[in-house]
């Protein structure tokens, strides 16, 4: 099955057509600042094998729809692209990140699985909103091939009352559906996943805590291969220090500064959203900076990593005793997978609780799965690089075959 994958973001479309039965990348591409003066898109076809033809175009694209025609016309163009006709393509899988208390699987697209989108808008309003965008372009664009959506927060619908409620007063629940949701599911899924067939264990039978790391950071507890806890919360803003998110602050803070700074609500959303994280303690937002500035001696930067990797270690040794039993820890995306220092920070101390890692081993840079831990480590620690389109990918065939 030929699969495109479309993951809409605000102002951006990342798409990927894959071949379900080689699971091989045949486009990988991505269109930047839409409905800005100058738009961007760039096209990797037969990416990352010597026949590998890139196209880059600089031109404004006023909306997705615009976005989504260029990037069919690279994938079909007789010289640059992979395929003759649109219609070469199976089936579409969607990334929507929030599907509330909806979803708990991959859900193939129809009027209803749409207003229940669009009731989660105020849940996650630019995400929500931008994946709609994306449908209803991909619904037009392929009327006749099958739509399915894969929700960030499907994975996470398992996680039980007593991990998913806050403290607030119970109507807040029952009317607004205001609890814990967790997000970045589909790659703590997939993790998971490889894990099990690496270690030979059926999935039902992993204890594992997985630690995803990119741009935006989460934690999950994962036991007998279900999601039972989770770092983020209501939004991607609760738990970890991400790169522009504060993760978890006292809820006071708000009212605090609304009532001594005079900030609003808005104001506040976006300073904990985009002001705050790596890039609020020390003005940068990428890890690679941050070591760089470290090793000239920038004391900031050394703040904002030893508050990030505490942050980590105070989830995973709070989901290993949620566990119990822990089989492996398992770091992926952009820091999990490329950090040693912050993998190595992040479970120091831990020895006792069983868990050692080789420094040699961490040290090393691998794009295939890597064993970090020691051979005494009670708990195995892993390495696996994530692959969200490819578990889109495969998600959308496997509901089509159903
Ligand atoms: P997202 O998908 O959330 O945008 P990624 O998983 O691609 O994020 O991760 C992006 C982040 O990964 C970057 O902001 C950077 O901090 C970090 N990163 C990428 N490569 C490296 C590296 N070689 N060393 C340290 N950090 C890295």
């Amino acid at each position: 099955m030929k699969v495109l994958v479309i993951n809409s973001g605000s102002s951006s479309i990342k798409y990927q057509l894959l071949d379900t039965d080689t699971e091989s990348v045949m486009v990988n591409g991505l269109v930047e600042r839409i409905g800005e003066d100058m738009g961007d898109l760039k096209n990797k076809a037969h990416p990352d094998t010597d026949g590998e033809v890139v196209t880059k175009l600089e031109q404004p694209i006023p909306d997705h729809s615009t976005g989504m025609r260029l990037a069919i016309d690279l994938i079909t163009d007789p010289e640059k692209g992979v395929i003759a006709d649109k219609s070469e393509i199976d089936a579409i899988g969607h990334r929507v990140v929030h599907g509330g208390e909806g979803f708990s699987q991959p859900t193939i697209i129809d009027d209803e699985v749409i207003a229940i989108i669009e009731a989660c808008v105020p849940l996650a309003p630019l995400h929500n909103a931008a994946s709609l965008d994306g449908i209803r372009v991909s619904m037009e664009l392929f009327p006749d091939a099958p739509q399915v959506v894969v929700f960030d927060t499907a994975f996470h619908q398992t996680i039980p009352a007593h991990a998913f409620m806050y403290a607030l007063p119970y109507e807040l629940y029952e009317n607004d559906r205001i609890r814990r949701y967790g997000f970045h599911g589909t790659s703590h899924k997939f993790v998971a996943g490889e894990m099990a067939s690496i270690l030979g264990k059926p999935l039902e039978e992993l204890n594992v805590v997985t630690v995803h790391l990119g741009n935006g950071g989460s934690i999950t507890a994962i036991k007998n291969g279900k999601s039972v806890d989770t770092s983020m919360g209501l939004t991607p803003l609760e738990g970890l220090v991400m790169g522009t998110r504060s993760g978890d602050v006292d809820p006071a803070v708000h009212a605090f500064l609304a009532r001594n700074k005079n900030m609003s609500i808005e104001e506040i959303d976006t300073m904990l959203n985009k002001q705050s994280g790596l890039k609020g303690l020390c003005g940068m937002n990428d890890m690679r900076d941050i070591h760089d500035a470290i090793e000239k001696g920038d004391e900031r930067a050394k703040i904002a990593l030893d508050v990030q990797t505490y942050r980590n270690k105070k989830y995973i040794g709070a989901y290993m005793a949620v566990l119990g039993c822990v089989d492996a820890i398992v770091f992926t995306a952009g820091i999990g997978e490329n950090d040693d220092i912050v993998r190595r920070e992040s479970l120091s101390g831990l020895e006792c609780l069983g868990v050692k890692i080789d420094e040699k081993i961490n040290a090393q840079r691998a794009k295939e799965p890597l064993k970090i831990s020691t051979i005494d480590s009670a708990v195995a620690v892993w390495v696996i690089p994530t692959n969200e389109e490819l578990a889109i990918a495969r998600e959308t065939r496997e509901v089509l075959s159903k």
